[in-house]
């Protein structure tokens, strides 16, 4: 990929769109997303894109399976803490390389944390549709636990990457 060349297209789109233009420079001042995602790494599972969101409306944390270790969560922190975000959604998605891995004891070794926290979510589901959903679910109450105070709403939902439904 030319990566010039790309961002050469994203430039002249923002210079081709008012609205978009104005967005950009307004949130030199700083961002106000509401919503906060932890998503997949998984390059089909784009929330920006899934949720037809633009420039500073979500706070987006990646990582392969969507697991929550101590960068993730201090990430999760930071933005409960200073950027008022009032939902958070765990982004399970279909057809998940990490969880496939994790059940199929391929690639992943259990000593990699990601392959550890999904272990420790999924424990011995094998079904990859399951295993998404409640690894998904899990981080969710683990983040629960962990921010028993926040007022806003925490929840997960899967998105399916053959339909592009998010449910
Ligand atoms: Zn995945």
């Amino acid at each position: 990929m030319d990566i010039s060349k790309r961002n050469k297209l994203f430039i002249d789109e923002i210079n081709s769109n008012k609205q978009l233009k104005a967005t950009r420079d307004n949130l030199v001042k700083g961002q106000h997303p509401s919503l906060l995602v932890v998503c997949c790494s998984d390059s089909r599972v784009v929330p920006e894109k899934i949720l037809s969101c633009s420039l500073g409306e979500i706070f987006v944390i990646r990582t392969a399976g969507n697991v929550i270790n101590e960068g993730e969560l201090a990430s999760i922190s930071y933005a409960i803490e200073h950027l008022n975000i009032n939902h958070i959604l765990i982004m399970g998605h279909t057809h998940c390389g990490a969880i496939h891995a994790v059940i199929h004891n391929e690639g992943f070794l259990y000593s990699d944390p990601i392959a550890k926290r999904i272990k420790h979510n999924i424990l011995d589901i094998v079904d990859e549709k399951t295993a998404s959903k409640v690894n998904a679910s899990k981080e969710v109450e683990y983040l629960k636990e962990m921010f028993p105070d926040y007022q806003g709403t925490i929840e997960y939902k899967i998105y399916d990457i053959e339909t592009s439904i998010l449910y």
